[in-house]
């Protein structure tokens, strides 16, 4: 998950000063000290954290209190804010050229995600009915023409290449050329990586550069390299100018400190998050909802986003209805099982929900394999046991737990989280008739 051990820490913190009415100047003092090593453990630059620490000790104490918070929660407040300003404030988006074709220039180390982020920048912008160019100037490791035709493959983009016999300068001239005459309105250039930086790659980017004036350079940095990655932004940008950070591989168990850093060190914003190997665990960076998430607090927006793209408006509306009448049956829990599959893995959806961070999480101990029990015990029921769980007594039950490969306890504890849900449910709805009744949410 999500910087694991500096979100515990920060949490932990942070719900100390929760529980206080009245917050004394050592206990702002003790918490910023704790605050200070969860950041630096996170591998956070260090003049970043100092900084960050003096800002939200200056504010902990001259702000004024706001009428509606605990002095506690106001001290998260500001955390939060300040988190937030770390990484940008503001997401920033992508720009482009007036005049098509919009060139991107990728660049980055050798391993730190580009060629799969080039793939996935060109399913984004596609999505925005784009019609983006791949192209391949990356022509000293020969894998890597190929593996950006294979990427190119996958989100169905054109890659334009001329092998690795010609130099990148003339590719990239030669594709805007090819993007021009076949009416392609984005490229984006794949470019050398190394291993480190040295002068003659610096020196190709910046022929590059001059040869097709780029709208943005988008420098990818492999997060779990910590501060190393801020290292390597800050050379890059001195050196070719950047325009903005790609933050791969948030994913991993990377602990924060090139997210916390990058934007404040190179003054360039992370403009999107490569969140796995596969093409589509790709998302534009936030960094007010990455600071709740780093806080516990949840990121409701992100995980709308992604159910909206990914749920059956019908269905949910029609659920919906059957949850009013009280008439929602297994079925429909399955259903909502495979929607809930098509977001992503279970531990990423739930991590967004506000309290689900750290810990809680941890407790739940989602496994996304349980879920593949769950829909055995499921497809393994009747029809009218599956409308009427009710009926499921203690040889249906063994037979349940037989035909599905699964044992009674598991069944029976599916049928007791069934239930509750159900109690849940029922709660829910009471209460909301009850606030209409009392003249809310109208
Ligand atoms: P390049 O050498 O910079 O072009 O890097 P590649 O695109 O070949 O990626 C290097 C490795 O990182 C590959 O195994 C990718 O699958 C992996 N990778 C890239 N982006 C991500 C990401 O966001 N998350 C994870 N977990 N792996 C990634």
């Amino acid at each position: 998950m999500i910087f694991e051990g500096l979100s515990e820490k920060l949490q932990n913190t942070l719900s100390k000063l929760k529980s206080k009415g009245k917050l004394t100047e050592k206990d702002v003092k003790e918490a910023m000290r704790e605050v200070k090593l969860a950041l630096l453990e996170a591998d956070v630059n260090f003049k970043v954290v100092k900084d960050f620490i003096k800002r939200v000790s200056d504010r902990a104490v001259g702000d004024e209190v706001m009428e509606s918070l605990t002095p506690g929660q106001h001290v998260i407040k500001i955390v939060n804010e300040e988190l937030t300003a770390l990484m940008g404030s503001s997401q920033s988006k992508l720009t482009f050229s007036s005049k098509p074709p919009t060139i991107y220039m990728m660049v980055g180390l050798q391993g730190s995600g580009k060629t799969t982020t080039c793939g996935k920048l060109a399913k984004h912008l596609k999505k925005q009915q784009k019609s983006p160019l791949l192209v391949a100037c990356d022509i000293y490791r020969p894998a890597a023409i190929q593996q950006l035709k294979t990427v190119g493959g996958q989100v169905d983009v054109p890659v334009f290449s001329m092998g690795d016999g010609t130099s990148p300068v003339h590719i990239s001239k030669a594709a805007v050329e090819h993007a021009n005459r076949q009416g392609l309105d984005t490229v984006i250039i794949d470019t050398a990586g190394r291993l480190h930086i040295d002068e003659l790659l610096m020196e190709e980017l910046q022929q590059i550069k001059a040869a097709v004036k780029p709208q943005e350079i988008l420098l990818v940095v492999d997060s779990m390299t910590g501060q190393d990655a801020v290292n390597v932004a800050e050379q890059f940008h001195e050196q070719i100018g950047i325009d903005g950070v790609i933050l791969t591989k948030l994913d991993g168990d990377t602990r924060g400190g090139a997210a916390l850093s990058v934007r404040a060190v190179t003054q360039k914003p992370i403009k999107f998050a490569g969140i796995g190997e596969k093409i589509d665990e790709f998302e534009p960076f936030h960094p007010d909802r990455m600071a709740s998430r780093i806080l516990g607090m949840g990121d409701m927006l992100s995980l709308i986003e992604k159910a909206q793209s990914n749920i059956d408006l019908k269905k949910a509306q029609e659920l919906e209805k059957k949850m009013r009448t009280q008439q929602f049956t297994f079925d429909d829990f399955l259903d909502q099982l495979q929607q809930m599959k098509n977001m992503g893995p279970l531990s990423q959806v739930l991590q967004m929900i506000p309290g689900m961070g750290g810990k809680q999480l941890k407790n739940l101990e989602v496994d996304d394999r349980e879920l593949v029990h769950i829909e055995a015990i499921i497809q393994s029921m009747t029809r009218e046991e599956r409308s009427n769980p009710g009926l499921i007594n203690g040889s249906r039950r063994k037979r349940i737990a037989i035909g599905s490969g699964t044992s009674i306890q598991q069944v029976n504890k599916l049928l007791k989280q069934f239930e509750q849900t159900r109690k849940m449910m029922k709660q829910f709805m009471d209460m909301e008739k009850g606030m209409k009744k009392g003249g809310r949410f109208k």
